[in-house]
C-alpha cells in the first residue's frame, strides 16, 4: 500500500473529546488506525476504560489513552489537558467533538436547556480550544478540528438553540483561524450529516423523519460515523497545512440541495 507522504500523521498525538462513544470515538479510532496516539475524553471513566478498551488498549496500552473530564468545566479541562500533556507529550492535534442535542420548540425550550447546549455545544470548544492553543502557539504547530454540523449552515423548527451553537461554532472556527494561524495552527470545521448514533437514535427510530433524511440527502442514505474519518485524516494532515478557518461538509450533499 502506497500513501502520499503528505497524509502521513504516524507518531502524532491527539485529543479528542467526546470520544467514549459516536463520532468522537470513530474519529479516534481512524486516528489510531493512522498511527497516532490518542487521548479519549468524556465524563465517564468506565466508559472511557471500554471505549479504550474497544479500540485495542486499555489506559496507556498501545497509544490509547484516556482523560475523564467535562469540557464545560474550566478548570477541569485545564488540569485534565496538563495531566494529559504529562503522560504523552505535547498534543498535536485537537478534535472538539464533545455535544449535545436537545430538541424542542424554542417557545418552550428552558432557560437551563439553553444555558446547557450553549455550554456543552459551543463554550467547551473555547475552553479546550484555548487551553490546547495555549501549549500549541509556544511550539508552532497544531491542527484543531470543531466538530460542527450541517446545522452550522440550516436549520428545521424545534432545532434553533442546536443550530445556534453550531452556526456559532462555525464562526468560532473562524476566529481561532484569524488569532493563532500566526503560530502555526490551523483550525478547521468538520461538519457532518445526519449520522446514526445514540444522539440520533431517536430520529433514525422514527420512520416517518428517517425516511425524511433518506430522501433528502442526495447519497441516498444516513451517514455512518466511519464517513468521516477520512475528512478528519486529511484535516488534521500535512496536506491540509495551507487550509484553515473552513467547514468541510460530510452530508452525503444534503446541505446543497433544497
Ligand atoms: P453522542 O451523544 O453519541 O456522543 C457524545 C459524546 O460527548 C459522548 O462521548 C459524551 O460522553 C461526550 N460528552 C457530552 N457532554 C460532555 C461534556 N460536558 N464533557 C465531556 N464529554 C461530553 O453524540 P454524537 O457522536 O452523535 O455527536 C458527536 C458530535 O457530533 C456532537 O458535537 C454533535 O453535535 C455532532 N454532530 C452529530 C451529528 C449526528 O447526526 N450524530 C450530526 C452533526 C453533528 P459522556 O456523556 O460520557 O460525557
Amino acid at each position: 500500500m502506497t500513501t502520499h507522504p503528505l497524509f502521513d500523521i504516524a507518531g502524532r498525538t491527539a485529543l479528542v473529546t467526546g470520544s467514549s462513544r459516536g463520532i468522537g470515538h470513530a474519529l479516534a479510532r481512524g486516528l489510531v488506525e493512522a498511527g497516532c496516539t490518542v487521548v479519549l475524553n468524556g465524563r465517564d471513566p468506565r466508559a472511557l476504560e471500554k471505549a479504550a478498551a474497544d479500540l485495542g488498549g486499555g489506559t496507556g496500552v498501545a497509544g490509547v489513552h484516556t482523560a475523564a473530564f467535562d469540557v464545560t468545566d474550566g478548570p477541569a479541562v485545564a488540569a485534565g489537558i496538563a495531566e494529559a500533556e504529562e503522560r504523552v507529550g505535547p498534543i498535536d492535534i485537537l478534535v472538539n467533538n464533545a455535544g449535545t442535542q436537545h430538541r424542542a420548540p424554542l417557545l418552550e425550550f428552558t432557560d437551563d436547556a439553553w444555558r446547557q447546549i450553549l455550554d456543552t455545544n459551543l463554550t467547551s470548544a473555547f475552553l479546550v480550544g484555548r487551553e490546547a492553543a495555549r501549549r500549541m502557539t509556544t511550539r508552532g504547530h497544531g491542527k484543531i478540528v470543531n466538530i460542527c454540523s450541517l446545522q452550522s449552515e440550516v436549520v428545521r423548527p424545534g432545532i434553533a438553540p442546536y443550530a445556534a451553537t453550531k452556526g456559532a461554532l462555525k464562526m468560532l472556527t473562524k476566529g481561532m483561524c484569524a488569532d493563532w494561524g500566526r503560530y502555526g495552527i490551523q483550525v478547521n470545521g468538520l461538519g457532518p450529516g445526519y449520522i446514526e448514533t445514540e444522539l440520533t437514535r431517536p430520529l433514525v427510530e422514527d420512520e416517518e423523519f428517517s425516511a425524511w433524511v433518506r430522501g433528502r440527502t442526495p447519497a441516498g442514505r444516513w451517514g455512518r460515523t466511519e464517513d468521516l474519518i477520512g475528512a478528519l485524516l486529511y484535516l488534521a494532515s500535512p496536506a491540509a497545512d495551507f487550509v484553515s478557518g473552513q467547514v468541510l461538509y460530510v452530508d452525503g450533499g444534503m446541505t446543497s440541495v433544497l
